[in-house]
C-alpha cells in the first residue's frame, strides 16, 4: 500500500505546503497523493493515497546504463566528458551540450518511463537495501528489533508462492464488511474506517501543522477520492482525455473482475465509479489553485464543517476513527466539501459499494498476487508513464518495505551503507550556501532594508537535517509476521494512520522527517522552515567525496540551493521564521517579488517539451524560482570557496565552467513521451532540459564563464533575464 504521501522531490507534491523537493520522482514508495493542500508534512497522508501508484524507481540492471557495482573498481570521473555532445553548442543548448553523448547512447530500460542521474543512484541504493533486507530475512533469529521487522516483511512479500496461493483472500474480512454496508450510514462508517485503513474514500482526512500556529497540529481535511493522478484527467474534453477515461474503465473493470465479478456487471460498475469520481473531481481545486496557502487555510469549528456537509454526521465519522474531540479543524477546501455532500448523498448505496471495492482493491494490489499486480502496472505504468516491464519482484518488495516500514530499513541502511564523514562536509557546504544566501539578500536591488531584515532572520533560522533522523520512529506497536504479505502492508498503514491521527491537539515535533533515509531527494517544509537531505543523495554524482570543488557546488551545492530559495519562493516567502503562515513583507517589497516572478511564470510557459505541449508556468513557478535560485546561489559560494586557491583547468574546463557542466550532469535523463505528459500535466517541476537551460540562460554568470555572446538561444535579453535571488 502506499500510505505515505510524500512530497516528492522536489515536488512531487504540489500542494500549497506540501514538501517542496528536489526532484519529480515519482514518488517511490511513498505515495503521492492529493495531498491536504495545507498539511505540513512530509509524512504521510493516511486517508488519501496515491494515484499513480506503484512505482518504484527502481530500475534495472543491464549494460552500460545501471551497472550499479557494488564496489566500484574503476569509479567513473567526477564529470566524464564522453557524456557531452561537443557537435552542439553551449550557446545553443547547455543541457544537450553537457549530456548529448550520454543522450545519444541511453535507451530507456523497459523498467522505467524516465532515466537519468537520479534513477542510476535509485538503483545504487536499491542494492544496498536488497542486501539489508535479504540479511534480515536469512536471520530468522534476530534479536534487533527492527531487522526482524523488516526480515519478516520482506521475507513475506518474497513468497511468491504463498502470495499467488492466497490471491485476494485475505481482503475477505474487508470484503465482507463492504457487502454488509445497508444503508447511508453503514456509507459513512464505511468511509470512515476505509480512512483508518488509509484507502482513497470521498476526502482526505490527516492530521496536519496548524498553518497559523506553527507549535500545534490540527486536524485536516481536505479534497480527494479519486483514482486517476489529477481532476483535470476527469474533467478535460480532448479527446486524449476521453480515451484516457475509457482506459481507466475498462482498468477499473478488470481489476473489479479479478475479485470475482462477472465482467459485465463489473463494467457497469466501473462506470458508475468514473461518474462518482467525476462529480468529485468537478468540485475539486486545480493544482494551481492548491499552491495558494492562504486559499486553502480555512480553520472552524466541527459544526461548521457540519454545516458544510448537513447530511455526512461528522460525529458518527469522529467516532468510527477514534477521534472523539477533533478540535478545531482546517477545511482546506470548503466547496468541493459542499460537493462531496451532494455526492454522499446522491449515490446509491449500490455504486458506494462498488466504489469502496475499488478503492480497496487498488491500494492493496501491489502486495497482492500477480494477476493484480499486473493490471494495475498495466494502466498506471505503461498506459499512464509509458514503462515497458515490471520491475523484479525484489525491488517491487523494497519498495513496500521502504514505504511501510522505512525507518526500520532506513536505520539498517544507514548503519551500514552512510559514512558518518559525509554529515560534517555537509554541514559546511550547508553554511556556505547559507553565508552566500545572506550576502545575496544584503545586496538584493528590489527589496527594501525592512524585509531584508526579516528575510535574513529567516535565514538564520532554517534548521538543517542531514542523513537521517536524531529520533527515529518506534515500530514497537506494529505486528508485522511472515503471513500474508499484504495484511503486513495494511496493519503498517492502520499503524501511521493511528500514529498520525493521534498527533490532533499535540505539539508540533520538529524532529520527524518527510523523507525516508535511503530516499534520492531533498526538501524544503515551509512549516518547519527547514531543509532536509537523505542519506539516499548525498553520493555521487550529486555530492563526491573526491570531486574538485566545482563539481560539488554545481551538483549537491546547486540541490542546497536549490531547497534554501524553496523558502523565498511563491509559496515558502509566505511563511516566517518559525513556520507560521504570516506575511512579513512590506507592500512594496510583496509587489516588486510579484513582478519578478511573474516573469518567471511567463519565461516557463514559453517552453514547449512536446508539439502543442507547454509548460505550466503557474504550476511550477514555486520550482522554477528554486532552480533559479540555487545555481546562482551555489555559484557564489564556489566563488569564495575558490578565492585565493589555483585554479587549475581540468579536461580543458576552467572550475567555473565545471560548475556549470556537473550542475547539467545531475538532470541528465532520457523520459517517455507519456511520462513527460503526465508530469508536465501534474508535477510542479519543469521537465529536465528546462531546469538546466531555464537558469542557465538567465544567469550572466553562467554568458561569462562559457564567453557566449549576448544574443543565442542560451543567453535571454537583458530586458527578460529573470533575477530574483
Ligand atoms: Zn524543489
Amino acid at each position: 500500500m502506499r500510505h505515505r504521501t510524500c512530497l516528492t522531490l522536489l515536488g512531487v507534491l504540489t500542494a500549497a505546503t506540501a514538501l517542496a523537493q528536489t526532484e519529480p520522482q515519482k514518488s517511490p514508495p511513498l505515495a503521492t497523493v492529493t495531498p491536504p493542500p495545507n498539511v505540513q508534512t512530509a509524512g504521510k497522508i493516511p486517508a488519501e493515497k496515491s494515484p499513480p501508484p506503484p512505482t518504484s524507481p527502481v530500475a534495472q540492471t543491464q549494460g552500460e546504463i545501471t551497472t550499479p557495482a557494488p564496489e566500484d573498481k574503476n569509479p567513473p570521473p567526477p564529470f566524464d566528458t564522453a557524456n557531452m555532445d561537443t557537435s552542439v553548442k553551449p550557446s545553443d543548448d547547455f543541457f544537450l551540450y553537457a549530456n548529448g553523448g550520454w543522450i545519444k547512447r541511453t535507451p530507456i530500460p523497459p523498467e522505467y518511463s524516465r532515466w537519468g542521474s537520479f534513477n542510476q543512484l535509485i538503483e545504487k541504493n536499491n542494492d544496498a537495501l536488497h542486501d539489508v533486507a535479504e540479511r534480515a530475512a536469512g536471520e530468522t533469529t534476530a534479536t534487533n528489533p527492527d531487522a526482524k521487522k523488516v526480515g519478516d516483511y520482506y521475507a513475506s512479500g518474497m513468497d511468491e508462492a504463498k502470495v499467488e496461493v492466497a490471491h485476494a483472500r485475505p481482503l475477505a474480512d474487508e470484503l465482507k464488511r463492504i457487502d454488509g454496508v445497508k444503508d447511508r450510514n453503514d456509507v459513512l462508517k464505511e468511509i470512515a474506517h476505509l480512512h483508518t485503513l488509509g484507502v482513497t474514500s470521498l476526502f482526505g482526512f490527516t492530521s496536519g501543522q496548524d498553518d497559523k500556529n506553527s507549535t500545534m497540529v490540527i486536524a485536516q481535511a481536505y479534497q480527494g477520492g479519486l483514482g486517476m493522478p489529477d481532476r483535470d484527467y476527469y474533467t478535460k474534453t480532448d479527446d486524449a482525455s476521453k480515451k484516457l477515461r475509457d482506459q481507466y474503465v475498462q482498468h477499473v473493470t478488470k481489476m473489479l473482475t479479478l475479485l470475482g465479478e462477472e465482467p459485465k456487471a463489473a463494467g457497469e460498475h466501473a462506470k458508475k465509479i468514473l461518474a462518482l469520481e467525476t462529480s468529485l473531481a468537478q468540485a475539486s481545486r486545480t493544482k494551481v489553485e492548491l499552491r495558494d496557502p492562504q486559499k486553502n487555510y480555512n480553520k472552524m469549528k466541527a459544526s461548521a464543517l457540519q454545516a458544510l456537509t448537513p447530511d455526512f454526521k461528522w460525529d458518527t465519522y469522529f467516532k468510527e476513527t477514534n477521534l472523539p474531540n477533533s478540535g478545531e479543524l482546517n477545511v482546506g477546501q470548503p466547496d468541493f466539501f459542499k460537493g462531496a455532500n451532494k455526492v454522499f448523498t446522491s449515490t446509491p448505496i449500490d455504486d458506494w459499494k462498488e466504489y469502496f471495492r475499488w478503492h480497496l482493491v487498488h491500494a492493496t494490489a501491489g502486495e497482492l498476487s500477480a494477476d493484480f499486480v499486473n493490471e494495475n502496472f498495466s494502466f498506471y505504468e505503461t498506459t499512464l508513464r509509458g514503462t515497458k516491464q515490471i520491475k523484479p519482484r525484489w525491488k517491487r518488495v523494497v519498495a513496500s518495505t521502504d514505504s511501510s516500514i522505512g525507518e526500520a530499513l532506513g536505520k539498517l541502511y544507514v548503519a551500514d551503507y552512510f559514512p558518518p564523514e559525509s554529515k560534517a562536509r555537509m554541514l559546511d557546504l550547508v553554511n556556505n550556501l547559507r553565508s552566500a544566501l545572506a550576502d545575496r539578500i544584503k545586496t538584493l536591488e528590489w527589496m527594501d532594508d525592512a524585509t531584508k531584515e526579516a528575510a535574513l532572520k529567516k535565514l538564520a533560522a532554517f534548521t538543517v537535517k542531514i542523513g537521517y533522523p536524531d529520533k527515529w520512529r518506534d515500530y514497537s506497536g506494529l505486528q508485522i509476521d511472515r503471513g500474508p504479505f499484504v495484511l503486513n502492508a495494511i496493519r503498517a498503514s492502520i499503524f501511521d494512520v493511528h500514529r498520525d491521527l493521534n498527533k490532533i491537539g499535540k505539539p508540533v515535533d520538529r524532529l520527524e522527517w518527510g523523507m525516508t533515509p535511503p530516499t534520492v531527494n531533498a526538501y524544503y517544509n515551509p512549516k518547519l522552515n527547514e531543509i532536509v537531505f537523505p542519506a539516499g543523495i548525498l553520493q555521487p554524482p550529486f555530492f563526491n567525496p573526491k570531486a574538485d570543488d566545482a563539481i560539488n557546488y554545481g551538483g549537491i551545492g546547486a540541490v542546497i540551493g536549490h531547497e534554501m530559495t524553496h523558502g523565498f519562493d511563491d509559496q515558502g516567502r509566505q511563511f516566517d521564521e518559525v513556520g507560521n503562515l504570516r506575511d512579513w513583507w512590506t507592500p512594496e517589497s510583496a509587489a516588486k517579488f510579484k513582478e519578478r516572478s511573474g516573469a518567471v511564470v511567463k519565461q516557463y510557459s514559453e517552453y514547449e517539451p512536446l508539439p502543442g505541449l507547454h509548460v505550466n508556468g503557474e504550476l511550477t513557478q514555486g520550482e522554477n524560482i528554486a532552480d533559479i535560485g540555487g545555481v546562482k546561489i551555489a555559484y557564489a559560494a564556489l566563488q569564495k570557496a575558490l578565492a585565493g586557491k589555483p585554479q587549475e583547468k581540468i579536461d580543458g574546463f576552467t572550475p567555473q565552467q565545471r560548475f556549470f557542466l556537473g550542475f547539467a550532469q545531475i538532470w541528465r535523463s532520457v523520459q517517455r513521451d507519456e511520462d513527460l505528459k503526465l508530469m508536465v500535466n501534474t508535477n510542479p517541476h519543469s521537465p529536465a532540459r528546462y531546469r538546466v537551460n531555464g537558469p542557465l540562460s538567465d544567469l550572466v554568470e553562467f554568458q561569462k564563464a562559457f564567453n557566449l555572446p549576448d544574443s543565442c538561444p542560451m543567453v535571454r535579453p537583458a530586458d527578460k533575464k529573470v533575477n530574483i535571488w
